[in-house]
């Protein structure tokens, strides 16, 4: 599902964020990635997403060869992937209900299509009840659960999460990474970067840790967390 081959990124201007990756991901896995803040860990999802582009090296995701893109391909590409962010990024003056419709609405769904594809979307995340809520009016963790059903409602072969975990409590935290494991044993391929090592390091998937842009650890899939 992904295949980085001696990637590297450098900002302009800046230093190298990224220094010869090279992994790859089957698809149906689940992975976290790991690093101190400044490893490069936001770097490489948005690289998986064609957010940012590698300076040199090759990235292929679900059979796609990034590098070949035209500009007019992207945001189909883009609707393969799903993506959760730490501060969520919901409109604070829309429903729940129509921010999880939104990326439906621009794929041009059906209003009725919308509706079931939204409550399934939900349900999955426990919030049916709370669709004609206004986020403010919900819990830290329940605004993160709208941001994953948001994520998931074009059913995204590939899910990607940046710190989901960043603002929440360890109760909620554990939640939100049962519920990414619940679509990951439904067949998504799911890559987390997080700093949350005692709750990654409880969880049975694979940890590729990031160190000053080289990725030190994880690198081959056959590793685990301690469990
Ligand atoms: P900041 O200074 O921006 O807060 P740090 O680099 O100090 O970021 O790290 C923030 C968090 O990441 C801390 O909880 C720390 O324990 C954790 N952390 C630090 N180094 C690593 C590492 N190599 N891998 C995973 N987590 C790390
Ligand atoms: P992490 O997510 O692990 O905290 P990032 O991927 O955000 O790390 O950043 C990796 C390195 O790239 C850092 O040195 C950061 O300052 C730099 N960086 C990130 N984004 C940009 C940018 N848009 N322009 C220049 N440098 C950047």
């Amino acid at each position: 599902m992904i295949h980085f081959e001696q990637v590297s990124k450098r900002y302009l201007g800046g230093h190298e964020a990224l220094k010869s990756l090279t992994f790859n991901m089957a698809p149906g896995e689940m992975a976290f990635l790991t690093g101190h803040s400044g490893a490069g860990k936001s770097t490489l999802l948005k690289m998986i997403a064609l957010i940012e582009k590698p300076s040199s090296g090759h990235i292929r995701i679900a059979g796609q060869i990034l590098n070949r893109m035209s500009r007019r391909q992207i945001p189909f590409f883009r609707r393969q992937i799903g993506l959760v962010f730490q501060n969520h990024n919901l409109l604070m003056d829309r429903s729940v209900y129509d921010n999880v419709a939104l990326p439906l609405l621009i794929e041009g769904e059906s209003p009725r299509e919308i509706g079931r594809r939204v409550r399934a979307a939900l349900d999955k995340v426990g919030l049916l009840e709370r669709e004609a809520y206004l986020p403010i009016m919900l819990s830290g963790g329940e605004q993160q659960r709208v941001g994953i059903a948001r994520a998931v409602v074009t059913k995204p072969k590939l899910l990607l999460a940046d710190e989901p975990t960043g603002n929440l409590d360890p109760k909620l935290s554990r939640e939100v990474m049962n519920l990414f494991a619940d679509f990951n044993r439904v067949g998504t391929t799911v890559l987390i970067a997080s700093h949350d090592l005692g709750l990654i390091a409880r969880m049975p998937f694979r940890v590729m840790t990031l160190k000053n842009g080289e990725l030190v650890r994880g690198a081959d899939g056959g590793e685990r967390g301690p469990n």
